[in-house]
Formats: structure tokens, C-alpha cells, sequence
């Protein structure tokens, strides 16, 4: 025990945080284009047209969702940078490494997590 640099999950949340970039410069794009008065193009159907909406409603709640994360994520780095990492930012108690390699941006133990129901 001790010496943890947490190299994996740093490794982890990069690149989560890179796919999260990515995606999040295409919904954010796809949202300009909305305020600017964006037209659907014309749909060959009516499953075309059920698709679309499908598609812009994922779009809405993604946009939102990947923001957060990407914040979490940036915390959970910043938290290594400063060796508070894998401690639980309620109690202070070690967070179990399992979890953390289920969900390297995890800021609270198993224990918090479930009392106050926060989100992951
Ligand atoms: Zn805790």
C-alpha cells in the first residue's frame, strides 16, 4: 500500500475525457445551428421523421450529461494532481479501488454515494 500514483485511472479519465470533447463539440454544433433557425431537412417517412426526434432528444439530454461528467472528470484529475485522489470527499475514508476502476471520476465511497443518492 502507499505510493498510489493512480496512473490507470489517470490514463482512464484522459481519455474519457478526450471521447467526452469530441462528442460534446458535435452535440454543441448541432445546438448552434438550432438557435440560428435550423430547418430540418424534408424526412422520405414517417419512420425517418420518428427517428429524427428520437435523435434530438438524445442530443438535449446528452449535452447536458456529458457537461457534468466532463466536470467530474476534471475534478477527479485535479484530485490527483494533488494526491487527494481515491479518498472520499465526504467521510474520508480510502475509496475501494474496485470502484474506482468501474468509475475512475468517483468522488465519494460506496457508503456516501448511497446515503445522500447522489449520481455517479
Ligand atoms: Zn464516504
Amino acid at each position: 500500500m502507499g505510493g498510489n500514483t493512480f496512473a490507470e485511472q489517470k490514463k482512464q479519465l484522459l481519455q474519457q475525457k478526450q471521447e467526452i470533447e469530441a462528442l460534446l463539440a458535435k452535440v454543441t454544433h448541432q445546438d448552434d445551428t438550432f438557435d440560428e433557425g435550423f430547418v430540418p431537412p424534408p424526412t422520405h417517412g414517417q419512420d425517418d421523421e420518428a427517428e429524427r426526434v428520437v435523435d434530438l432528444e438524445m442530443g438535449v439530454k446528452t449535452r447536458g450529461s456529458l457537461r457534468v461528467t466532463l466536470h467530474e472528470i476534471d475534478e477527479a484529475l485535479q484530485r490527483i494532481e494533488e494526491g487527494i485522489y481515491g479518498t472520499c470527499a465526504a467521510c474520508g475514508e480510502e475509496i475501494p479501488e474496485a470502484r474506482l476502476a468501474i468509475s475512475p471520476a468517483s468522488r465519494y465511497c460506496i457508503e456516501c454515494q448511497r446515503k445522500h443518492d447522489w449520481n455517479e
